[in-house]
């Protein structure tokens, strides 16, 4: 097989790049595509340096499978011709809601795959750690309502704004003026509640999407309300979840129906430490939940934490696992 990825020098293309470095995928011939900024620059891959290719005169069919990694505002614009020549898996927002293309986590819904015409869309990071967790809790209780907030890393915004954080912290630590490019606010030393732009009702559209992409990927019945929000850590977004089912549940089922959730693996011990955090779930490739515990206010309702690696399940690694899924390769 051959493949690409079109912003291969972005935090997630670079990430899609160490993921495929480590998978069994045969490839012959791996194209990576940037702006002409980076066209003539060279990235490593298995013992190879490979020249970076400018986009404009990149030619899609050079590979079977073309991961794009480069925003919405590209795929709108390339992802149609491309889609001609290779199929695209693109982490952008521009295709999740359309109708004709699958959005797929690779343990809950790879079956979607099927119905693909050569586009196929990875979900956005805060969406895909939280579905890990909800699809054996569905199939068992029945979801009705989930309310969470989000703690999302800096990385990921982009790699700009990661850069604005490092600064900013040097910056503040320095005793020198801050200044802010890439947030509205200063991110170091402070939090933001506000990922994406604002809609008519008062949500963002990072809120937006997380309630939608779980209807379209999981069950439409189920109401969700979100609040995101961005925090000054590099990588790995951790969620604050309130599950609410249509059916009474018992807490020594869901414990363990979650230490079986397919990419998961739960870390609850109940005391000093017994729990994930950013930090640690940098670099793998699990979702780690912890703090399962009843809502003492609802009986019907559960409290859990849920921490992944933004860069890896939550891009980089889905969309590969997505190419694996649709050559057989997939092993959960
Ligand atoms: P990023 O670090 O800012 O990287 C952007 C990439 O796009 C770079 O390789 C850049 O190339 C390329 N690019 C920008 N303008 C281009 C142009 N005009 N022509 C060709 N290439 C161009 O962004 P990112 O965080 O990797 O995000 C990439 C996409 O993945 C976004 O749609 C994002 O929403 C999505 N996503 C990100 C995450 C995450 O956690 N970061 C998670 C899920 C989904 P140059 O270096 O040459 O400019």
């Amino acid at each position: 097989m051959n493949f690409a990825i079109i912003g291969a020098t972005g935090n997630v293309g670079r990430k899609i790049i160490e993921v495929l470095e480590k998978s069994d995928l045969e490839i012959n011939n791996l194209h990576l595509v940037a702006s002409k900024k980076s066209a003539g620059k060279k990235l490593k891959f298995r013992n190879k340096e490979i020249v970076i290719e400018q986009l404009e005169k990149y030619d899609f069919s050079n590979s079977e499978i073309t991961i794009f990694a480069a925003g919405s505002e590209i795929a709108e614009k390339w992802v149609p011709e491309a889609s001609k020549k290779t199929i695209v898996i693109d982490n952008s927002k521009y295709f999740r809601m359309d109708k004709d293309v699958p959005l797929v986590v690779a343990e809950v819904n790879a079956e979607d795959l099927k119905k693909h015409k050569n586009i196929i869309a990875n979900p956005n990071c805060s969406t895909i750690q939280l579905m890990l967790a909800l699809k054996p809790l569905h199939d068992k209780f029945t979801i009705k309502r989930v309310i969470v907030s989000t703690y999302q890393a800096v990385s990921g915004a982009g790699k700009d704004p990661l850069d604005e954080l490092f600064s900013q912290t040097r910056d503040y630590l320095d005793d020198k003026k801050i200044n802010s490019k890439n947030f509205t606010k200063q991110i170091a030393f402070n939090l933001i509640p506000h990922i994406d732009s604002f809609v008519e009702d008062g949500y963002t559209k990072e809120e937006w999407k997380m309630e939608n992409e779980t209807k379209k990927i999981l069950d439409n019945n189920i109401k969700l309300s979100a609040t995101c929000v961005r925090v000054p850590i590099k990588t790995s977004h951790s969620e604050s979840v309130n599950i609410e089912f249509e059916k009474d549940y018992d807490l020594a089922l869901v414990k363990k129906i979650l230490a079986n959730a397919p990419g998961c693996k739960v870390v609850d011990e109940h005391n000093d430490g017994g729990y994930v955090t950013p930090l640690e779930a940098e670099g793998s490739n699990l979702t780690f939940i912890s703090r399962i515990r009843k809502d003492n206010s609802n009986k019907r309702a559960i409290n859990i934490w849920v921490v992944s690696d933004n860069l890896l399940k939550g891009a980089a690694l889905n969309s590969v696992q997505i190419a694996e899924c649709l050559l057989g390769k997939f092993k959960v």
